[in-house]
């Protein structure tokens, strides 16, 4: 089959790679309808991260299930399904817990490379969520935004306690920085500020929920944030950039006794 392979910075190649089979009973082999390129993978493309060896592309994905192991209950062939950058159980106690992206047995999805035609997808059980019915070609690229930035998003506002009364800054307005202030909307929060200075993405903040847009950064965003909220500070603050910039942002920003949700995606060298 087809798929990409990171070779050095700047370096991408789609190449022959071998096809993926189950290996254990509880994978599931999946043909990827969709799948796309993560904020973390330019990391590696730029050379921030150190790339010693051809590496597969890609831990975002749906696609359609055409095999799976023996202990696979929960999707079959034929669902399409929605997938998860870590593989996970949905059992163990950090995954009852809510951090599924620490469970005890997970596996890292996107070494097995979902730039390509086919992909195992291990713990599938845990890992793949079927839709009730093979969705038309147009809700297909909404479904891929679940497999990453709606999940992350949605899991910083819910860590960060973004709920009813609340007001919750959203640092950063990437994909997940957008899809934090849609769950917090979602979650029932009064306000929500949206940190940003891209127009487009004003807009689409606007649109999913936010109520104030603050342009500026560093200190004088923190001094905005405290000017927006009597001097106190957010009570909930999601940080979706992943610098050490933003997270001290997000951290001066929190009030006394709020909760802050750093580090949804952090840059490599970023210290907490
Ligand atoms: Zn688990």
């Amino acid at each position: 089959m087809r798929g990409a392979v990171l070779h050095a910075p700047g370096d991408v190649r789609v190449e022959e790679r071998d096809t993926p089979t189950v290996i254990d009973n509880t994978d599931a082999i999946i043909r990827l309808s969709a799948t796309c390129v993560c904020g973390s993978d330019l990391w590696d493309y730029r050379g921030i991260n150190p790339v010693s060896r051809p590496t597969p592309m890609g831990h975002e994905y749906v696609g359609i299930v055409e095999e799976v192991g023996s202990e696979v209950t929960t999707v079959r062939p034929g669902q399409f399904v929605v997938g998860s950058f870590f593989a996970s159980d949905n059992t163990c106690a950090i995954c009852r817990a809510g951090y599924h992206s620490s469970c005890v047995r997970r596996e890292n999805v996107g070494a097995n490379g979902a730039q390509a035609e086919l992909l195992r997808v291990p713990l599938a059980d845990g890992t793949l969520v079927a839709t009730p019915e093979v969705p038309s070609d147009d809700v297909i690229p909404s479904l891929l935004a679940a497999s990453d930035v709606l999940g992350t998003g949605w899991f910083g506002a819910v860590a960060a306690q973004a709920g009813a009364g609340k007001t919750v800054a959203v640092v950063g307005d990437g994909a997940v920085g957008l899809l934090a202030v849609l769950a917090a909307k979602q979650l029932g929060a009064q306000r929500i500020i949206a940190m940003s200075r891209h127009e487009p993405r004003q807009k689409l903040a606007l649109d999913f929920g936010a109520t104030e847009i603050v342009t500026e950064r560093g200190d004088d965003g923190v001094a905005k944030i405290k000017e927006l909220t009597d001097g106190l500070g957010a009570h909930s603050v999601i940080e979706a950039v992943g610098t050490q910039e933003s997270m001290m942002q997000a951290i001066r920003a929190t009030r006394p006794g709020g909760r802050r949700r750093p580090r949804l995606c952090h840059r490599p060298g970023t210290r907490v």
